[in-house]
């Protein structure tokens, strides 16, 4: 759980420059991994001109202020989402270790935001969540759990298998549910199951990183989150908000206040303890 009590200092100063770079390979990762490039070759280059990105254009947020947005050579605008994803990658880890000091939870937690984070920028813009993020995430996150405090190994393994279990199951009964409930629906909007095979194997990348409750806290507030924004976009925009960004939003979500958020809700809503 994160402490709301934000302690500043040089740690998370540095921990904040971190994340700046890391937030510029998640642009990278998040742009290249659903359509299976490499993020190593070829270099960045401007997708209108060509041109080869220079090293001193690639320094995070400050290039894109410098260059007042535009590219240095044909003038054509760069997408704000550049400097945005890395300010707020960069604000993640400042964020994450000054409430956590410099621990290995504070990496956990860092690392676990900035894959959810790349899984929705991915999600929202290709319809996929990369197997780098889900299956790559879910490795690194059993890896981080053999660190001192937080999940331990075993917690980790088994929210991952829960994580991947309970998805398989809803999307198989989801379809079985579909398929009898509103034949022809699913054929009609071009997907043979009630949910993608990315969200399945996002949920092991989550259950890794914060156990099996933290998956049944996920997927309840990621299935409240869709309800509540899902109906209301839907009748405005025709583009749909795929659900890994909702799983995404509640897999952070449960990360920094699922504790006093489960307590509030057995004892506020269910009525435990009164
Ligand atoms: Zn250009």
């Amino acid at each position: 759980m994160l402490d709301l009590e934000l302690t500043p200092g040089p740690i998370p100063a540095v921990a904040g420059l971190f994340g700046l770079a890391i937030g510029s390979f998640l642009n990278v990762c998040s742009l290249r991994w659903p359509v299976d490039e490499s993020v190593v070759s070829p270099p960045s280059r401007c997708p209108r001109c060509g041109e080869h990105v220079r090293w001193y254009d690639n320094i995070p947020v400050l290039s894109w202020i410098l260059l007042r947005g535009r590219c240095r050579f044909c003038h054509e605008p760069i997408s704000i989402q550049y400097p945005l994803v890395e300010l707020t990658t960069g604000l993640v880890w400042a964020g994450v270790f000054a409430a956590q000091g410099p621990t290995p939870e504070a990496l956990r937690g860092s690392v676990f935001l900035t894959i959810l984070f790349g899984i929705s920028l991915s999600d929202a813009r290709f319809y996929i969540i990369p197997d780098q993020f889900s299956i790559g995430g879910a490795v690194l996150g059993l890896g981080l759990a053999f660190l001192p405090g937080g999940i331990d190994w075993k917690g980790s393994l088994i929210g991952a298998v829960v994580g991947y279990g309970v998805l398989w199951l809803v999307a198989v009964g989801g379809t079985w549910v579909m398929k009898r409930l509103f034949p022809g629906r699913l054929e009609e909007a071009g997907v043979d199951r009630a949910m993608g095979g990315g969200d399945i194997k996002m949920m092991a990348m989550v259950g890794a990183f914060v156990g099996a409750w933290g998956v049944a806290e996920t997927v309840f507030i990621g299935s409240v989150l869709a309800l509540l924004v899902f109906g209301p976009m839907a009748s405005i925009s025709k583009r749909l908000i795929p659900l890994g960004v909702f799983l995404a939003a509640a897999g952070a979500v449960t990360y920094a206040w699922g504790q006093p958020l489960l307590t509030w809700y057995l004892t506020a809503v269910v009525g435990v303890g009164r």
